[in-house]
């Protein structure tokens, strides 16, 4: 028993010392140093690998930013891993003291930048404008994250709008656009002061500034800066001490001419528990907001990525994706890198059915759970049937439509099989089922009402 033990910690070391490589390999040494020199195999149970850090904040940032290509890489190499976790501090087990890597100070590691003075946050090098893929919902932010960026290292710089604000739901590529004004910067123009930091971390300086009676330098230092760009505003809703401050640094640093950049995930106006003097000074600028991905967008992502990656993914199955997937950007990555670990492991290019099985939990939590149940009543209550009608025998046109149309959303929004479909419309055959869906296809294309009529109909499912 001990034995056994012992071979699997030792063989799960080699694969993390695997994944390790790797990871060295596809982010550079620059950030392989900042964010997993010091990392450390914790144990492994029931699939779940658990990777310590030493800090809160590379807990944070890791858990974030890499855990999916964590997972992914891990299971290349074991599939029995299906989930990465990254904890706080614990410094493993005696046994696997030893193998630990001999870990500099991590506050040191994560201040890398010489220019941020250990106020910021590392920059991600894969966020950059290159890496940013342009579509419709994002081509104002990305539009004005360049202006701001480029203005930024222009001659007679001219601040373009103050604040920029940036706005969207969750993995849209607010702090994607964020880094990559930094990156930008700092690459034209390195003797500018740029700071970036998420809001919760520019609290939690000012605490500490309060606690060390060392406000003043807080204060210097965030005045001092040419682009002070702060991730997740909505983190300080209610934080009244924090948001005075931010409230006065932000005007000096407007009345200096100074670019501020600004993120949240709602609109100035629409922040709960924001001081209304500071939503109103946040509105002054330029708001722009990220909507949610198109089908396009998605596929283009996807296609860049894999590129990225120099994964072969058949079109078809990306195209899978970049339908399946809709919730956010992060998601589609995460599904992009099991997708490559699996090709790497196989050798192969991974083949349509293959990726269902392989994202069964990843589809099923984006699944917008659409039942045949609530087709039925929508499109009953839509055609002003009753729902009875649904699976009556009654052939009447009035009923047999509707009818035909909610079989048809059946096939196309829920995951169900044809005879399914058939049982739960009054045990009809499959035919029937199959029947209806033609049918309504060739109506759609010459009926404008009853395409939108679908169309509409599709939208209040989905949502
Ligand atoms: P947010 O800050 O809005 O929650 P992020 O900027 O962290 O979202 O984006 C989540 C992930 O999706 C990141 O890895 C980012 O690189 C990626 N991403 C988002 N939008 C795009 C895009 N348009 N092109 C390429 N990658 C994107
Ligand atoms: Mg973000």
């Amino acid at each position: 028993m001990m034995a056994e033990s012992r071979d699997r910690h030792s063989d799960l070391q080699s694969q993390w010392a695997r994944v390790r490589a790797r990871l060295r390999e596809e982010f550079g040494l620059a950030a392989y140093r900042s964010w997993f020199r010091t990392m450390t195999l914790v144990d492994m149970r029931d699939g779940r690998v658990r990777i310590a850090v030493q800090t809160r904040f590379l807990r944070d940032w890791a858990a974030q930013h890499y855990a999916d290509r964590l997972r992914g890489l891990w299971m290349a190499e074991n599939p029995e891993v299906t989930a990465i976790e990254i904890v706080l501090g614990a410094s493993g087990s005696p046994a696997l003291e030893a193998e630990a890597p001999a870990a500099a100070p991590p506050a040191r590691e994560v201040a890398d930048a010489p220019d941020d003075k250990d106020v910021g946050a590392t920059l991600d090098p894969r966020l950059t404008f290159e890496n940013f893929i342009v579509g419709k919902p994002n081509e104002l932010a990305n539009a004005a994250a360049r202006r701001v960026a480029e203005s930024s290292v222009e001659a007679g710089r001219v601040v373009p709008y103050n604040p920029l604000f940036l706005y969207g739901g969750v993995g849209l590529g607010k702090t994607h656009l964020m880094h990559a004004i930094a990156w930008y910067i700092r690459t034209h123009d390195p003797s500018r002061r740029v700071i970036y930091l998420s809001a919760e971390k520019f609290m939690n300086q000012f605490i500490r500034a309060l606690r060390f009676k060392d406000t003043m330098a807080f204060k210097e230092l965030f005045r001092s800066v040419d682009v002070l760009m702060i991730d997740d505003l909505q983190f300080i809703s209610g934080k009244e001490t924090t948001q005075e401050e931010f409230f006065h640094t932000f005007n000096a640093l407007v009345d200096q001419n100074r670019q501020i950049v600004v993120s949240a995930d709602k609109s100035p106006s629409d922040l709960e528990n924001i001081e209304d003097r500071l939503k109103s000074r946040l509105g002054w600028g330029l708001v722009a907001d990220i909507h949610p991905t198109t089908y396009e967008l998605r596929l283009g992502i996807l296609q860049a990525k894999a590129e990225q990656m120099k994964t072969q993914v058949p079109a078809k199955v990306l195209e899978f994706l970049a339908h399946k997937i809709t919730s956010n950007v992060r998601v589609l990555e995460g599904a992009l890198n099991r997708i490559h670990a699996q090709t790497q492991l196989v050798g192969r290019p991974i083949a349509l059915e293959g990726v269902q099985e392989l994202l069964q939990d990843l589809l099923r939590s984006n699944d917008r759970r659409v039942t045949i149940d609530e087709i039925q009543k929508r499109v009953a209550e839509h055609y002003n049937i009753r729902l009875a009608d649904m699976h009556s025998a009654r052939r009447a046109r009035a009923v047999a439509r509707p009818r035909q149309v909610a079989m048809f959303l059946c096939k196309q929004l829920t995951p169900r099989s044809l005879p399914e479909i058939g049982r739960k419309f009054g045990g009809r055959d499959h035919t029937t089922v199959i029947h209806a869906v033609r049918r309504i296809e060739e109506l759609r294309t010459n009926d404008r009402t009853l395409a939108e009529d679908i169309e509409l109909l599709r939208r209040m499912l989905e949502t």
